[in-house]
């Protein structure tokens, strides 16, 4: 086995705690044969960023800075990254299964002629091919599925499935300045509009909080934002409050929505559709709060309150307020 190279993503400065995660998981698969995890980081002045990396066990950091590679455009991404790709030829490319990898790596893949698993829960080398299990049919089952054909092959993980933990030991990673080829390069990004400035990204929250049709209307998300703000949480909706103008497409979870892996994932006036669960039924921890104890998502639910959500909402923010001051 060559290698496995991580594509990093940067957001706001920062680099994104999924890349770690994907740092630490291709650390594992390298541990086995004592391959090379390299991460390719491009942007525009991240060079400060390539030193944290080793931490997750990475031994290479391709550092790709270019005025041109901020903000990300697919065209500049594609055009770089998949001559450092060909140049290195890792066995196998992984990334964070973001919007961005969603959009990026498929054209890699397609470009190198390569395959490509999407949203992974579990990777492993078996026979020499990275092999992937993910969730199908909303998550009532899963496909084990590994890529055939030319290396490298590509991945994308689930956030918040792999813990981002620390290697042992821990590695100063090398930092490897490369030109990256950026001639082909036909898109310039004018601007970003975003709409989520500020809060937590849905994908990447350890906890959230979601609403659907029971919370009746826009304003009375206030309560579900009193109860994220204690536990830091983002927020969530069904599709149910998001076509009905409550809240924006950006936060809607499920089979069309974002498909999401907190920790706990609390949902309100929600009643558990195949479709909702396809986007959060992997939560670690999941909390129902339904009026209607034959609601469906009581079946999925570690823990359900059957109740009205305008009375258990406020009381658990206010206990778990006093209960975290403490
Ligand atoms: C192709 C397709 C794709 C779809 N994609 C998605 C998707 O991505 N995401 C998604 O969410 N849906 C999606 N849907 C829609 C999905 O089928 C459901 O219609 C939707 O999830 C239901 O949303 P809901 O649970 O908010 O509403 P409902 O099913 O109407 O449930 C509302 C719940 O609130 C409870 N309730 C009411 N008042 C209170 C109260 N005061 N306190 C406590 N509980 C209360 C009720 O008992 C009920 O269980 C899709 C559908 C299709 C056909």
């Amino acid at each position: 086995m060559s290698g496995v190279m991580v594509i990093a993503e940067i957001k706001e400065g920062k680099v994104k705690k999924s890349s770690f995660e994907v740092t630490a998981a291709a650390r594992s698969l390298c541990d086995q044969s004592g391959a090379e995890v390299s991460v390719a980081l491009a942007g525009s002045g991240v060079e400060g960023l390539a030193g944290e990396f080793g931490t997750y066990g990475a031994d290479k950091v391709y550092l790709l800075d270019d005025p041109k590679l901020q903000p990300y455009s697919t065209d500049g991404f594609t055009a770089a990254l998949a001559r450092l790709i060909e140049e290195k030829s890792p066995d196998a490319v992984l990334a964070g299964n973001s919007i961005l990898a969603r959009d990026l790596l498929p054209r890699l893949a397609a470009r190198l002629g390569s395959g490509l698993m999407t949203d992974c829960i579990e990777i492993s080398i078996e026979d020499g091919h990275l092999t992937g299990l993910y969730p199908v049919y909303g998550s009532k089952a899963r496909a084990k599925a590994r890529c055939a054909g030319e290396k490298p092959h590509f991945a994308t993980i689930r956030p918040n499935v792999i813990a981002a933990e620390a290697a042992d030991p821990p590695r100063s990673a090398a930092v490897e300045k490369v030109a990256p080829a950026l001639e082909a390069v036909r898109t310039t990004v004018l601007d970003n509009i975003r709409e989520t400035g500020g809060k937590v990204e849905l994908t990447e929250a350890s906890v959230i909080v979601s609403g659907g049709r029971g919370v009746k209307n826009a304003e009375n998300f206030k309560i579900l934002e009193e109860l994220a703000a204690v536990l830091g949480a983002a927020i969530g909706a069904s599709r149910v409050a998001v076509d009905s103008g409550w809240r924006s497409h950006a936060d809607q979870v499920g089979q069309t929505g974002k498909v999401v892996n907190p920790r706990l994932y609390i949902a309100c006036g929600i009643s558990g559709s195949v479709q909702h669960l396809a986007g959060m039924g992997t939560s670690r921890t999941i909390v129902a709060i339904n009026s209607d104890p034959e609601a469906p998502i009581f079946e999925k639910a570690d823990y359900g309150i059957v109740g009205d959500l305008f009375t258990v909402v406020p009381l658990l923010t206010e206990e778990l307020k006093k209960a975290l001051d403490n």
